[in-house]
Parts: structure tokens; sequence; C-alpha cells
């Protein structure tokens, strides 16, 4: 699986990835640098971790809480294109929808007409 930047989006605060952009990431789930950087100094941190503890979105306005849906909605079609993504690594190891509805506790049939669809990634 080729991995390019471009088009995606860090699952934490929003970011664009560019071609410039470092993404650590798993499962789906993308962390751009600076938010390494920042999680990193807040886990570092007894009193920063406490702080970050209260519901951070009590404090948004409207515009923001408005604004971070579609970013969470970006993050939530990634991880859609990762599944889909992995599900042809595991096509192309040969196992069959069988075993990958086994996988997803769903029927070979609701497996291959979730994933069988050839879609454009970035
Ligand atoms: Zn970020």
């Amino acid at each position: 699986m080729a991995f390019s930047p471009i088009g995606k989006t860090c699952s934490f605060c929003g970011v664009a990835g560019t071609a410039s952009t470092e993404f650590a990431g798993g499962l789906g789930a993308l962390m751009c640098r600076a938010c390494v950087d920042r999680y990193h100094e807040i886990l570092g941190s007894p009193e920063k971790r406490e702080r970050v503890r209260r519901p951070w979105y009590q404090e948004m306005d409207d515009e923001t809480a408005l604004a971070t849906l579609p970013k969470i909605l970006a993050t939530a079609n990634q991880v859609e294109d990762y599944a889909r993504e992995w599900v042809g690594v595991l096509r192309d190891r040969g196992l069959s929808w069988s075993e990958i509805g086994r996988s997803m506790g769903v029927s070979r049939q609701a497996a291959w007409q979730r994933f069988s669809q050839t879609k454009v990634v970035h």
C-alpha cells in the first residue's frame, strides 16, 4: 500500500496533508507532526494531562463546533478508505470473502457488498 499525505487529514486537528506533511498513523487514523509533538508534551506532564481531561467541546462556540463536524467526517472517510485498501491487501493474499466477512463478524455477502466495488483512493 503506497502512502501519500496528499488528500489525507490529521485525525486529531483536521489539517489537510500536503506533499511535505508528515503523518504518523495506524488503522486509518493519522496524526500530523504538530499533533504528535503537542500530545507528546501533554502526555509527559501530569498537569497538562489533567487540564485536557475536561470536556473540551463545552468551551467551543457554535461555529467552531459546526466546523468540527466536516473534520470528523473526513476522518471517518479516511478510515473507510483505509479499510477498503486493507481488504485489497487481504484479497491480494488470496483470502476469501468468507474469511474477510468472518473477521468482520458479517456474512461473505455483506463483506463483498461493502468492499467489492473499487473506489478511487487518494
Ligand atoms: Zn494534527
